[in-house]
């Protein structure tokens, strides 16, 4: 498998985003989950959607998004049986900035004074890089939906990724977060419990917290 790791720089943007993203938003970190659940049910939908026209992606009878804390392996996972990305979707969506609305977040949290940073949040969507506030290494392990194939994007937010072929059973991500030393309270399940009551209100798919290793 380490034969077939490839290493590849993040597009410049991105370094600059992750660093504003990290450092600006300390105090609402709490955020990360919002994003990772919202682009989780987002997957979903899009699953759902296309299956209108090929119904062999169609998705379990029940789908669910799943959080795991493991306290003792310090990860949280954040799991959907959404659309899945291929290997270029992974390069493309987590690797560069794509998407004008990242670049004018990069450039009002710049220049936004510290007051009114927090606000910002509101306004853009901080989105997946946000998963490196309360993480110092992220691993996705992705299958599109209709593929065959998964594979693992993993990163320490320092400047660059690698992608590895990997396994899932089937279509959906894995979003698989080593949370850094001093974010372990978002390992316990009513803290995580608290911030989908806040900020996952309304996202109709149901949310499972389940606890270390069940
Ligand atoms: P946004 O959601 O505003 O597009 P993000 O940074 O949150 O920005 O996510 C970037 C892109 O990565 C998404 O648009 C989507 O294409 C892809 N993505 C992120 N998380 C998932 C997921 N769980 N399943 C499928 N695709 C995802
Ligand atoms: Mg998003």
């Amino acid at each position: 498998m380490s034969e077939s790791l490839e290493r590849h720089e993040f597009g410049a943007e991105v370094g600059r985003l992750l660093d504003l993203v990290v450092h600006a938003l300390y105090s609402e970190r709490e955020i990360f989950l919002r994003e990772l659940v919202a682009n989780a049910a987002d997957a979903v939908d899009r699953r759902r959607f296309e299956a209108l026209t090929q119904p062999d992606l169609g998705l379990p009878a029940e789908p669910k998004l799943r959080i795991v804390p493991d306290k003792a392996a310090r990860t949280l996972l954040i799991s959907d049986c959404g659309i899945g990305m291929g290997k270029a979707e992974l390069a493309e969506h987590l690797g560069t900035i794509a998407r004008s609305g990242t670049l004018a977040f990069a450039k009002s949290l710049a220049e936004a004074p510290a007051e009114q940073k927090p606000s910002l949040i509101g306004q853009f969507g901080v989105g997946f890089y946000s998963a490196f506030m309360v993480a110092d290494r992220v691993e996705v392990t992705s299958r599109r939906a209709g593929t065959g194939e998964a594979w693992v994007w993993a990163s320490e937010g320092k400047g660059d990724y690698t992608l590895a072929p990997g396994a899932r059973d089937d279509a959906g991500t894995d979003i698989l977060l080593h949370m850094k030393p001093d974010a372990e309270e978002f390992l316990e399940p009513f803290r995580l419990q608290a911030i989908i009551r806040k900020w996952a209100d309304h996202i109709t798919i149901p949310i499972t917290v389940t606890r270390d290793g069940q």
